[in-house]
């Protein structure tokens, strides 16, 4: 017997039937499983944890990509192998560049800084980018696209309102901190927060002696207050600056990638917030432990009764 059943109130479709999207990496994969929901199936390359910027693509990687009908990247030259997987997988399809439109930011030698999604402003474009790639692939799902990342845009302009809100609170003097690698400049710029960093903004680099010597007599002369690790970096160059200077560990911050699902950092907008909350915490305490003199105790004008 033959049943017709009625169309789907929903608009989820069939493991079978949902559109197969490539992310590079677990920020992009977040924003786009937020986005696509139910209607995409999204594979991620470098996971959560993982390093994109020295990343090497696996066959399977290539054979995913190959059946795919949507590419999102990060772009300012984040990800320096996609070329050449693309080529490996005979990949022909649309490619959603996420930080289309942001103002790429400058490094001191003249570089481009890849770490966009650090400003949660930028994280605005990711999101439009993600969605209106979405919407030309797969027209029939623009709706539940355009309403999934309505709802994401108007999160994250939550977040980022809370994000002002609590690094406000850090002193002047206690504005400036020590990360593994330069990955939040564009976070710096937004929030007025100085990060100093053994190495550039790729961690194919490694930092020299000289470097860590120099970065070891900054973190003295101008008192630095805190040295954060990343999680996706060896702790232990931070650990060594740390127990030289006698500068506070501020805990981890989250750079490159996102926690895993039972992390701290489970999603681009936990990410933000996690963040804050470590850096606000490790900051915003009494500035005296610097030998920053505490303000006089006020003196009182009033009349006495
Ligand atoms: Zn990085």
């Amino acid at each position: 017997m033959l049943l017709l059943l009625p169309a789907a109130a929903d608009e989820s479709l069939p493991a079978d039937a949902s559109l197969p999207v490539v992310a590079t990496f677990s920020i992009l994969g977040d924003l786009t499983e937020t986005i696509g929901g139910a209607r995409v199936t999204v594979r991620t390359l470098v996971g959560p944890g993982g390093d994109a910027h020295v990343y090497t693509p696996t066959p399977a990687d290539a054979r995913q990509l190959g059946e795919a009908q949507l590419l999102i990247v990060n772009g300012l030259g984040f990800e320096g192998w996609m070329d050449r997987l693309v080529e490996a997988a005979g990949y022909g399809g649309p490619i959603v560049v996420a930080t289309d439109g942001v103002a790429p930011r400058r490094t001191e030698d003249g570089g481009t800084d890849p770490h966009a999604w650090q400003d949660p402003a930028n994280g605005r474009r990711y999101i439009e980018n993600i969605r209106d790639g979405l919407v030309a692939v797969d027209p029939d799902g623009a709706a539940g696209y355009r309403e999934r990342a309505a709802q994401l845009l108007a999160d994250l302009d939550g977040v980022a309102a809370r994000m002002s809100e609590s690094l406000a609170a850090i002193p002047v003097e206690r504005r400036r901190v020590v990360t593994s690698h330069d990955a939040f400049g564009y976070f710096g710029d937004a929030f007025d927060i100085d990060f100093i960093a053994p190495v550039g903004t790729s961690t194919e680099s490694e930092a020299s002696a000289a470097d860590v010597a120099a970065l070891v007599r900054q973190i003295r002369r101008e008192q630095i207050p805190a040295v954060f690790v990343e999680n996706i970096s060896d702790p232990r160059l931070l650990e060594q600056i740390r127990r030289e200077t006698g500068a506070q560990l501020g805990g981890t911050l989250y750079s490159d990638a996102l926690s895993s699902s039972d992390g701290p950092a489970a999603t681009y907008l936990d990410m933000l917030t996690y963040n804050t909350t470590t850096l606000a915490a490790a900051l915003a305490t009494a500035a005296a432990d610097i030998g920053v003199e505490p303000p006089a105790p006020a003196t009182s004008h009033g009349d006495p009764k």
